[in-house]
């Protein structure tokens, strides 16, 4: 059994819970990219829709243009059809101008009618996209705000690590260089950041288990390192006015 003093033990105590502390910290933080990341890729999808759905409206637009102005092509191939036709020598000629003014007429209605199912289609997408284009600008200063909230808590909390770490290292200076090292083999093998955890009512709080009446007499003297004989973190006795803290 190593020989320690309360003092140390209690000292080694304080440490491990500042390294709960930073453990948690740095869990938080590290999670903060990845938050921020999803965020931003969120209102990227929400941007890019609006405007896939803005060119898709402008390209209904740019076929009806087009087809408007194949309309008025034909409208003026018509009158000058009707034009010919009060000036026709043969019934040959007559003919074929009616003839001309009929397949362009024809042709006017069917183009009439293609661009009136374009107009459905924008009126369509316009009313698809209209709820979403008056809170734009809502979605994208909401999203911004939050990802500030969330670098400017992330900034705070990397303060409050930094001086953890610094009271950390100037409270482990105090301790034994070989209880250290006993104290980092144990986190070591228990794979996790805890390697020494109080006893309360005879039950190790690192695994719960009942503490043999011999160890816990022998803890409360506190003059040896006792480990927990279930999980082999070391054990310390705190007392009761002690535990508040
Ligand atoms: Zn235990």
């Amino acid at each position: 059994m190593t020989a320690v003093t309360k003092k140390q033990i209690d000292t080694l105590a304080k440490v491990q819970q500042i390294e709960i502390e930073t453990g948690k910290l740095k869990a938080y933080l590290n999670k903060v990219p990845a938050r921020i990341n999803s965020l931003e890729q969120e209102l990227e999808k929400f941007i890019r829709s609006v405007e896939d759905d803005e060119a898709a409206i402008e390209e209904f637009n740019k076929q009806y243009r087009a087809f408007e102005a194949d309309v008025q092509l034909n409208l003026i191939k018509i009158q000058k059809s009707q034009e010919k036709l009060r000036s026709v020598k043969t019934n040959k000629e007559y003919q074929s101008s009616l003839k001309e003014i009929d397949d362009a007429k024809a042709v006017n209605s069917k183009l009439e009618d293609v661009m009136l199912e374009i107009l459905e289609k924008i009126e369509t997408a316009e009313t698809a996209i209209k709820d979403r284009k008056q809170h734009y600008a809502q979605i994208v200063d909401e999203s911004n705000r939050e990802k500030e909230t969330i670098e400017r808590d992330a900034e705070q909390r990397e303060e409050i690590l930094v001086e953890l770490e610094s009271k950390r290292a100037s409270i482990a200076a105090e301790i034994d260089a070989g209880l250290l090292e006993i104290f980092n083999q144990v986190k070591k093998k228990q794979g996790d950041l805890v390697a020494i955890v109080t006893v309360q009512d005879a039950v190790c709080q690192g695994c719960n288990m009942n503490i043999p009446p011999q160890v816990y007499n022998e803890l409360q003297r506190c003059d040896s390192l006792k480990y927990c004989p279930s999980c082999f973190r070391i054990i310390h006795w705190q007392e009761q006015n002690e535990r508040s803290e």
